[in-house]
């Protein structure tokens, strides 16, 4: 069964997509079968995984609002060696759209229950609002990873976060857990930044990921590549430091389940 991580911050330029892409590529270089699916109409992701949100035949509006089968939705192999679910504009309407319809919180769960055995990951990119379309990512999600930049209001704006995706998963998904919080853009010569490092490490313990993202222009620039770091520049600080992160992400995977094991 696949793990499905929903990336989630209301706020914009966190580092959210940049973290979805590199990641999925991370970890399929594992040899794990990873689907990325990009529900932001900016169609960053998409963008960043090579592929040209102006040129695809579907999108996650197909999937969402049309209930196209998955197969017809999914763009195999990508530039990150993942599949990929794209967005682009039409993916607005779909916000419009999703209001119309029936159970629509659940809308991309229920579309899920076909792939879950082909994947070993699913990782969502939401969009920069706690709009419907991130509701359907919070519902079908096992778990939100949330990246946050270590600045003078992250705090305040993450505990706020935090309290909505509990209040919305008592709603609609009563099991989903915090994935864990990454630190990204990360400047240690930054004495504010280190501060609120320490803050965050006191008030969320072990949900703070040990692997910190550093700022590097390496990230930046690889999008206009068209695909994650690692294929772009791979000794570069940004790519090792996903790698780490997709490391960290099978860890605590693995001692998830031992637990659970153990539980039973
Ligand atoms: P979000 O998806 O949360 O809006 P992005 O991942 O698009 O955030 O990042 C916002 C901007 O910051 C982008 O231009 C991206 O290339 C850049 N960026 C993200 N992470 C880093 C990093 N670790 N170092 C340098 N630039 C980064
Ligand atoms: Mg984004």
């Amino acid at each position: 069964m696949a793990k499905i991580i929903a990336i989630a911050n209301q706020k914009g330029g966190v580092g959210k997509t940049t973290t979805a892409v590199n990641v999925a590529a991370s970890m399929a270089a594992t040899k794990r079968r990873v689907l990325l699916i990009d529900l932001d109409p900016q169609g960053n992701a998409t963008m960043g995984s090579g592929i040209d949100k102006y040129e695809v035949d579907a999108t996650c509006y197909e999937l969402l609002i049309e209930d196209k089968p998955l197969e017809e939705v999914i763009i195999k192999n990508t530039s990150g060696k993942y599949d990929l679910i794209a967005a682009n504009g039409d993916v607005t309407a779909a916000e419009i759209k999703l209001m119309e319809l029936f159970a629509r919180e659940v809308r991309l769960r229920n579309a899920l229950a076909g792939v879950q055995d082909k994947y070993d990951f699913i990782f969502i990119d939401c969009p920069p609002s706690l709009n419907q379309l991130t509701v359907n990512a919070l519902a079908a999600a096992d778990s939100v990873l949330v990246p946050m930049q270590c600045e003078y209001y992250a705090l305040e704006g993450l505990t706020a976060l935090m309290d909505t995706i509990q209040k919305l998963a008592s709603v609609v998904n009563p099991n989903l857990k915090i994935e864990g919080v990454l630190r990204t853009m990360y400047d240690p010569r930054n004495r504010l930044a280190n501060d609120v490092s320490e803050q965050l490490k006191r008030h969320f313990g072990e949900q703070v990921y040990r692997t910190v993202i550093p700022r590097n222009v390496r990230l930046a620039e690889a999008p206009s590549f068209g695909a994650p770091a690692m294929y772009y520049d791979k000794s570069s600080t940004g790519a090792k430091a996903y790698l780490s992160l997709a490391g960290e992400i099978l860890r605590r995977r693995n001692s998830q389940q031992a637990a659970a094991a153990k539980a039973s």
